[in-house]
């Protein structure tokens, strides 16, 4: 966009439904930085930015899209998982957005189970108040051994427990987990366990990404060890099995459409359970045998 005001430290990531927010970098990179099959934030160290150039950045952006004459309806905190910045630096944002954009501007943020936990509930009671409405938790899988064997740095419990916490403070909360994560010898378990977590989190979005071996991992370095990963098909049926047996008790809105996802598929569970699995059936039984995702360089 010309002229506008923010030098990003790159790379930014933002998702999919973010793609139209203005972004804001709270901190910078992943204070995890380990998952194995990663490479979004490598290239940086964690650190928390300072809180006057945040401000700054939202002021500046406020600034051009007041001269431009229309706001964005939505602004993301980035990078990696800035719910896990200071409470009292995020309240100052969410303050400054407040005092600088609409007043219906929703505000997002990636969130790490760690981050939930480290929040007391009044922590994120406050961040709710001021306006942050909507966190993204890459849950990945709810099986153990597979949040083990990629480093996620949380166990399933954690996810329940955070997740728990930040719903119960009025946060929506989006996400995402990872098909074929656990690769043959975990796809059981890995379908299973991520049913059962889902079902008890009963997040409001939840969306799917293809798990890919990005080269420079050692998630790839596993693979290329012998890790064997899923053909279309077996991830289809991952798909299908884990919709199957997920059960919720309040309405999820469900997509797979990210770049890594081959087919979209969406609805709204349960309502839309039998549909979603009918045209997952469909396309299982139209894949043949023994074909693999493309290979991206990135995700
Ligand atoms: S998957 Fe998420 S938590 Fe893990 S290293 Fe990447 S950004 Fe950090």
């Amino acid at each position: 966009m010309y002229g506008f005001p923010i030098q990003y430290e790159e790379p930014v990531f933002r998702p999919p439904s973010e793609g139209r927010s203005l972004l804001i970098q709270q901190t910078i990179g992943c204070s995890n930085n380990k998952c194995t099959y990663c490479n979004m934030y490598r290239s940086k160290t964690y650190r928390e930015r300072e809180q006057s150039e945040v401000l700054r950045d939202i002021e500046n952006s406020a600034n051009y899209f007041k001269k431009l004459g229309r706001f964005p309806e939505k602004v993301f905190l980035c990078d990696g998982d800035a719910l896990g910045a200071p409470t009292e630096n995020l309240l100052s944002s969410l303050k400054k957005i407040n005092e600088s954009f609409p007043d219906d501007t929703r505000v997002g943020v990636y969130a790490t189970a760690e981050n939930m936990l480290l929040k007391s509930d009044e922590d994120l009671r406050s961040l709710r108040s001021q306006g942050l409405k909507i966190a993204y938790l890459g849950m990945e899988s709810g099986c153990d051994k597979v949040l083990h064997l990629t480093v996620k740095g949380n166990n399933a419990q954690d996810m329940i427990d955070g997740c728990t916490k930040l719903q119960n403070a009025g946060i929506d909360l989006s996400v995402i987990c990872m098909l074929g994560l656990g690769g043959k010898k975990f796809t059981s378990s890995h379908v299973e366990q991520t049913a059962k977590v889902l079902s008890q989190i009963n997040p409001t979005y939840l969306s799917f990404l293809t798990t890919m071996a990005i080269e420079g991992t050692p998630y790839h370095r596993m693979v290329q060890r012998g890790f064997e990963m899923l053909t279309v098909k077996e991830l289809l049926t991952e798909l299908r099995d884990i919709i199957d047996l997920c059960d919720f008790k309040k309405d999820v809105l469900f997509r797979t459409n990210h770049v890594s996802n081959m087919y979209p598929v969406g609805g709204v569970l349960n309502k839309d359970k039998t549909s979603i699995l009918d045209t997952l059936n469909q396309w299982i039984d139209k894949t043949p045998e023994g074909t693999y995702p493309p290979k991206p360089s990135h995700m």
